[in-house]
């Protein structure tokens, strides 16, 4: 047995310390980004921010949502083939990452996509990085698609971040536990606070040029910002997308003056009972689920989140005085905190 006895922090653990700027407005802070990766040669240039490969959040209708703000959806994987096929087709920049798992039937629907178009940006995913199953298939992943941007996860700590980033990872996940409607640290006792996990894991993959990306446990923009400044280059979200016009979730309505308005969004975490008996026929005998469901309100059109957020971000690089994403973790000072803010109105 052995304990660490260094602090592990959260978001919710640090504020980030205020600098003197010489940007004059938010309007100054550059929140779009160019990459190079470390297996691929493509070069990938937008808004780092990714909408989670959840089945209700990393839909078509979301990547059209995205794609004027030059952000990212990690499309779920139980679209049909063609139509993905079509949808890259359509689209010169789609800014998509298609997701798969270590399944076979996973992989045979990549195939089918191939053969129709190229694939551009490929995400394979597990709830569990730490195999070596799972090191074999982003290997293979690697060697049948030498030049796509691959993104491969989630681990939490430095030295599976070098495993997977050489094996084959573009761009390594970075979270377990920290989701909104995750429950694996209840069921389990696993996870890592999700700050710590991202600056320890972006330090090692920056040293093999690899890169990572924050996945769970944002949940205001000012996570956002944290999640830069700790050094990840990318940020993924669920919960804070949850809830919108084009998400998958089914609605609920209530009656208002005679008409049936939306009230709220179903959401629900990709091992939880929900997604089990949509997708797998139930829960597997040998595996309790690891996802809740819940009810979020319903916040209609997703753009004035993603305005919002980009306005947060941009104005915590006005503070910290960051022209640009890749100066924000050289310009983060965190600062360790009792509070985080004034509750008296809650
Ligand atoms: P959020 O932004 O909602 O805090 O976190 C989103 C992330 O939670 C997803 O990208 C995914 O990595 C993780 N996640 C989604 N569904 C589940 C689940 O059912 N169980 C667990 N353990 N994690 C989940």
């Amino acid at each position: 047995m052995h304990i660490d006895l260094n602090p592990k922090l959260d978001f919710r653990d640090v504020l980030i310390r205020p600098k003197r700027s010489v940007l004059a407005s938010r309007f100054e802070a550059n929140i779009s980004r160019t990459f190079g990766f470390r297996h691929s040669s493509q070069e990938w240039t937008g808004f780092p921010l990714i909408a989670s490969n959840m089945d209700t959040i990393g839909t078509l209708e979301m990547a059209d949502a995205f794609r004027p703000f030059g952000a990212l959806v990690a499309l779920h994987k139980f679209y049909d083939p063609d139509r993905l096929a079509k949808y890259l087709d359509g689209h010169a920049n789609p800014n998509v990452f298609l997701t798969v798992g270590t399944g076979a039937s996973d992989w045979d629907r990549l195939a089918a996509v191939k053969k129709q178009i190229k694939v551009p940006m490929l995400n394979i995913d597990v709830a569990n990085g730490y195999t070596e199953n799972f090191v074999r298939a982003v290997s293979k992943l690697r060697e049948e698609n030498p030049d796509a941007i691959i993104m491969a996860g989630t681990v939490v700590t430095a030295e599976m971040t070098e495993a997977l980033v050489i094996a084959g990872a573009d761009i390594v996940r970075v979270g377990i536990g920290s989701g909104s409607v995750c429950t694996t640290r209840d069921l389990t006792g696993v996870g890592y606070p999700q700050l710590s996990a991202v600056i320890e894991c972006a330090d090692a993959a920056h040293g093999l040029k690899g890169h990572v990306c924050s996945d769970g446990g944002c949940t205001v923009p000012g996570d956002i910002a944290k999640a830069y400044g700790g050094g990840a280059d990318f940020v993924m979200l669920g919960g804070m997308l949850a809830g919108h016009a084009e998400c998958g979730g089914e609605l609920r309505y209530v009656e208002e003056g005679g008409k049936q308005v939306p009230k709220s969004m179903v959401f629900y975490g990709m091992s939880s009972e929900t997604a089990m008996n949509k997708y797998h026929g139930g829960v597997a005998d040998y595996r309790a689920a690891e996802g809740k469901t819940v009810e979020v309100p319903y916040r209609g059109e997703v753009r004035a989140t993603v305005e919002t957020i980009a306005g947060g971000l941009r104005s915590a690089m006005t503070y910290m005085g960051a022209e640009n994403l890749k100066e924000i973790p050289k310009r983060t000072t965190f600062i360790l905190v009792n509070a985080q803010r004034n509750t008296v109105f809650d």
